[in-house]
């Protein structure tokens, strides 16, 4: 098996040793870290060796980040001093043990919100959001796609989107379909995937983008979200309640984890953004959102215009010409009306935005 320098140091690591890793699952303040398989490419194409440590904060640590409710989350890179005790045991499995000494700085973070309480980091350092869509059962709808994708760049996430199920359109009609789709949002930035989880077609594409990044799957219940997880990583289950025994304690795992994938990178299971619609952090500015919109928006007559019935508005301009999508737009003045009409929407749970 093809191991990576930094895998073998930390295969060999001394106790007493500090070595860096990322915090998979968490649980009664207990830490399962990944100290082998790097958010990075090191352990591509089937040298996958993750080495796992049950770990605990340092002191200090506990008490400190007092405006964050989690001084250590799911996704931080930490640095953990290898203890000598090997005690501890993770799915029935031994693994080593050590202590989280230092939380490396965090470059985002998935939040929840509850209400008024202090924002609950949930994944600390996620970087893409993976929009799956279904070309059929359910048939692709442009609009909820839109929304997906308002929700990512709210959280300033990198997206990928990936219509799955092509096996069920006729194969004229599919790569019709497919570059309409890759037309409309490739030039956005957005990155478009059309696989089929159940042939196990697309799949490598999907892989690669995955590769060095904390990804989170959303999507409609029934699009193939499940499936496509088993056709990235077969055998890698996502679930919750892990139970992690370190000393005398037994500590079942919270609701957030990470899953490392054989070609670098990281699926953020997070059972509570699964279900998402749109509900935006109050700060969110819709137009922001759609960086299409963004860009014309200099251009329109009045700087507060909010490219509607606006006079001089440039995005609408835009959309005459072809340069900007009627679906496009279409989605943003549903989106803004929908918000303008639920004034109360800032109550309910914000599924993910960036502290
Ligand atoms: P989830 O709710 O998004 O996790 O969706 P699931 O993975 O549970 O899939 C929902 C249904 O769609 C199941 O019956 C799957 O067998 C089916 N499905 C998933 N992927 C595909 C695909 O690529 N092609 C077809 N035809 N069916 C699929
Ligand atoms: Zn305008």
């Amino acid at each position: 098996m093809l191991i990576s320098e930094e895998q073998q140091k930390v295969l060999n690591a001394d106790a007493g040793e500090l070595i860096e890793g990322t915090v998979l699952r968490a649980g009664g303040g207990v830490y399962e870290v990944d100290a082998a398989g790097n958010a990075g490419a090191s352990n591509a194409i089937g040298g996958w060796q993750h080495e796992v440590f049950l770990c605990t904060p340092r002191g200090l640590l506990k008490r400190g980040r007092k405006s964050v409710s989690q001084p250590v989350a799911v996704g931080d890179r930490v640095r953990l001093r290898v203890s000598e005790t090997w005690g501890a045991t993770l799915r029935s499995q031994r693994v080593r043990e050590g202590s989280i000494e230092e939380v490396l700085p965090r470059s985002s973070a998935l939040a929840r919100s509850r209400h008024n309480k202090t924002a609950q980091v949930t994944v600390a350092n996620l970087d893409q959001c993976v929009v799956v869509m279904s070309l059929r059962d359910p048939d692709l709808n442009l609009h909820r796609l839109d929304r997906f994708v308002v929700l990512a760049e709210a959280a300033e996430l990198a997206v990928t989107i990936v219509l799955n199920k092509m096996d069920l359109v006729a194969k004229r009609a599919r790569k019709a379909e497919i570059d309409e789709v890759c037309a409309l949002y490739e030039p956005l930035g957005y990155n478009v995937c059309a696989v089929s989880a159940q042939r196990d077609e697309g799949i490598p594409g999907l892989r690669s983008a995955l590769a060095g990044h904390i990804s989170a799957l959303v999507g409609s219940s029934g699009v193939g979200k499940s499936s496509l997880v088993n056709a990235i990583q077969p055998g890698l289950q996502l679930y919750v309640g892990d139970v992690m025994e370190m000393g005398k304690g037994r500590h079942t795992t919270t609701d957030v984890s990470l899953h490392p994938l054989a070609g670098g990178g990281y699926i953020a299971d997070t059972p509570g953004v699964k279900t998402v619609s749109l509900l935006a952090p109050h700060e969110l500015d819709v137009a922001q959102c759609f960086p299409e919109i963004r860009h014309k928006a200099p251009e329109c007559k009045f700087n507060n215009c909010t490219h509607r019935t606006e006079p001089g508005c440039a995005v609408h301009q835009a959309a005459e010409t072809g340069e900007i999508a009627h679906s496009r737009l279409e989605s943003y003045d549903k989106i803004l009306a929908e918000i303008e009409a639920r004034p109360q929407w800032k109550k309910y749970e914000t599924p993910f935005s960036i502290l």
